[in-house]
C-alpha cells in the first residue's frame, strides 16, 4: 500500500487512519491499533513540522504485511537530520519554543518492535517501523 499526502496537519489523522484500516485483516487488538496509530502520527507530524517546517511537500507512506508483521515506511523530502543518533535521544528537540517535548522517536521505539531512521541533510528523512500484530492471541 502506498499513500502520498501533502504535508499539512489536516492529513495527519487521515494517514494514521489509513494505516489502521490497512492492518484490519491482521485482526489487531485495540492496543495494537493505538500503538500503530501513535507511531504513524509521530512520524508524519515530524515530517510536517520539522522536515518541511510548514512549507508544502509530499509525504509517502508505504505499508506491507509480511506474515503477521506490519512494515510501515514514512518518507519526506525535506531538510533531513544532521545527527540521527542525537535526534533519536529522548527529550531531544530542535523546537523547544514550539513546546515540542522531544519524545516522538522515543514513542515510535516504544510502541513498535523496531525503528530505523535514515536521513540526509537537504534530501529528506525515511523512517521504517515494524510491528508484529496479533502475537498475544497466537501465544494464548
Ligand atoms: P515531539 O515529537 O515530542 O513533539 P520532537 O518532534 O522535537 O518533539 P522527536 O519526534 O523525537 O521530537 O524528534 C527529535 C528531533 O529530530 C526533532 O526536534 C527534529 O530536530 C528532528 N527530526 C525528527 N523528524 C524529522 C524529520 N522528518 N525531518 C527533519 N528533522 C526531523
Ligand atoms: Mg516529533
Amino acid at each position: 500500500m502506498k499513500l502520498i499526502i501533502e504535508s499539512i496537519s489536516e492529513n495527519e489523522a487521515f494517514a494514521r487512519t489509513v494505516v489502521a484500516a490497512y492492518i484490519t485483516r491482521l485482526d489487531p487488538t485495540l492496543e495494537e491499533l493505538a500503538d500503530v496509530k501513535t507511531a504513524v502520527s509521530e512520524a508524519v507530524t515530524n515530517s510536517i513540522i520539522h522536515g518541511y517546517a510548514g512549507k508544502h511537500g509530499k509525504i509517502e507512506i508505504r505499508c506491507e504485511i509480511k506474515n503477521r508483521e506490519l512494515e510501515v515506511e514514512i518518507t519526506d523530502f525535506g531538510v533531513g537530520i544532521a545527527d540521527i543518533e542525537k535526534a533519536m535521544q529522548p527529550l531531544y528537540t530542535t523546537k523547544p519554543e514550539w513546546e515540542r517535548s522531544g519524545m516522538g522517536f522515543a514513542f515510535m521505539e516504544a510502541f513498535m518492535d523496531a525503528l530505523e531512521v535514515y536521513s540526509e541533510p537537504g534530501k529528506g528523512t525515511r523512517v521504517v517501523m515494524r510491528k508484529e500484530i496479533g502475537r498475544e492471541e497466537q501465544d494464548a
